[in-house]
């Protein structure tokens, strides 16, 4: 088509990145393309990863890559400003690979003391027990950072706004402590999307999405991004895409091809959504604490206003009796569901006691512990707010806080 989408505006790239009208069709819309087998001009596809996916022909097997993937990759890169990108199963299959990828033996991780609870685990384990030293840092506080760094601190890895507390990073000032250590920095941009934060435009060397989330955004496909400099995307596909095998389905990348269009319209409901929420939560005499980028209350309001164009739609927040609230949420919600994901239409709420996670999830050393617990206290409500009508889901609030 030769748009030259890389000049146009966000919106517009949401809704015609990656995409071109068929030739053989003239469909303007995606075909989903299942075949797991591309054929070539004979004698030319070799038989190792590094010839399939080389230069000779654009699919071959699809573990290596297939049309709808390419179609998903372009329009993500061209939305985070990245060179390239590469899909994963899932974001979890992004992360692991991309750490896999990047870490040897001997190498240290820095990783945020808190995270999404798959990564604060695998980091912890399965990473740990390959010979990788990983331990933490309060990624908010720069000097809790550099006293972390070791000579063979080879990445950095941060979330902004962090799951599941949301706390706020600085990429920009990060990003600059990792290169003066010779080291990179990955940032998950789960909870912003770019929607609201484009990492790679503020110094960060990767960014990394569960796409599962707010990308996606209706709750019914997996998948997950790495995205990057071209070198380092394409060493990634090679290597971890091809060799560990956790390629995405044409049918999710589709499903998220679709939902990318709407990405933009959907995080402004969902800043709106939840900042009538957060602020009805805040006036409430049984609410504690309310953090929320979005308010002046949020402690790194400042960082959120220079460094995010949308609060995004995740809150947490204390009430004054935990147990009781927790009670009164069984009986009167009518609309939140109980449920551990985020970003989709419905609006989910998910318990997080400093307690459980402590033993299960980030067993963090003493100090880590009590910046944890002055964040969070013990016990806090998770909220994704999603596209009902605030009222509505203030007034479910409001009989589940009453009732405590
Ligand atoms: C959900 C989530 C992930 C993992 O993504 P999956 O698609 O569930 O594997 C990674 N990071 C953050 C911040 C998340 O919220």
């Amino acid at each position: 088509m030769g748009r030259d989408l890389a000049d146009m505006g966000f919106s517009t790239i949401a809704v015609h990145g990656g995409v071109s009208l068929d030739p053989s069709t003239g469909a303007i819309g995606p075909h989903i393309a299942t075949s797991t087998n591309f054929a070539a001009a004979y004698g030319s596809i070799g038989f190792s990863a590094e010839a399939t996916v080389a230069d000779e022909v654009p699919f071959a097997y699809a573990r290596e890559g297939h049309p709808n993937a390419a179609q998903l990759e372009q329009k993500l890169a061209l939305l985070d400003g990245a060179e390239a990108a590469v899909v994963f199963a899932t974001g979890i299959a992004a992360i692991s690979g991309l750490m896999t990828q990047v870490l040897s033996p001997g190498d240290h991780l820095l990783v945020s003391d808190v995270s999404y609870a798959g990564t604060a685990e695998f980091t912890r384990g399965l990473l740990a027990g390959m010979g990788i030293e990983v331990s933490v840092a309060d990624m908010s506080d720069l000097d809790d950072v550099r006293a972390a760094l070791r000579p063979n601190t080879r990445l950095i890895h941060a979330e902004t706004p962090c799951n599941p507390v949301l706390k706020l990073v600085d990429i920009r000032a990060l990003a600059r402590v990792a290169h003066d250590h010779g080291a990179e920095l990955c940032v998950d941009g789960t909870f912003a999307t770019p929607a609201v934060t484009r990492p790679l435009l503020l110094g960060a060397d990767y960014v990394v999405h569960s796409l599962t989330k707010y990308m996606g955004g209706h709750g019914d496909a997996l998948g997950g991004a790495v995205l990057g400099r071209a070198e380092p995307m394409d060493r990634l596909r090679r290597e971890v895409g091809v060799h560990l095998g956790g390629t995405l389905s044409a049918f999710n990348c589709w499903l998220i091809l679709r939902g990318l269009e709407t990405l933009p319209i959907r995080m402004a409901a969902y800043a709106r959504g939840a900042t009538q929420v957060a602020r009805f939560l805040e006036d409430h005499p049984k609410v504690r604490s309310v953090r929320y980028p979005g308010l002046p209350s949020h402690p790194q309001y400042a960082l959120a206003q220079r460094q995010m164009s949308g609060p995004s739609g995740m809150i947490a927040f204390t009430v004054a009796d935990h147990e009781r609230f927790g009670d009164g949420l069984k009986d009167q919600l009518r609309i939140f569901h109980f449920a551990a994901s985020l970003g989709l239409s419905r609006s989910l709420i998910l318990e997080a006691r400093t307690e459980d996670l402590r033993r299960t999830t980030f067993k963090l050393d003493e100090a880590h512990l009590r910046r944890y617990r002055e964040w969070a206290g013990d016990g806090f409500y998770r909220l994704s707010i999603g596209l009902e009508d605030p009222d509505d889901l203030c007034a479910d609030l409001e009989r589940a806080l009453s009732a405590s």
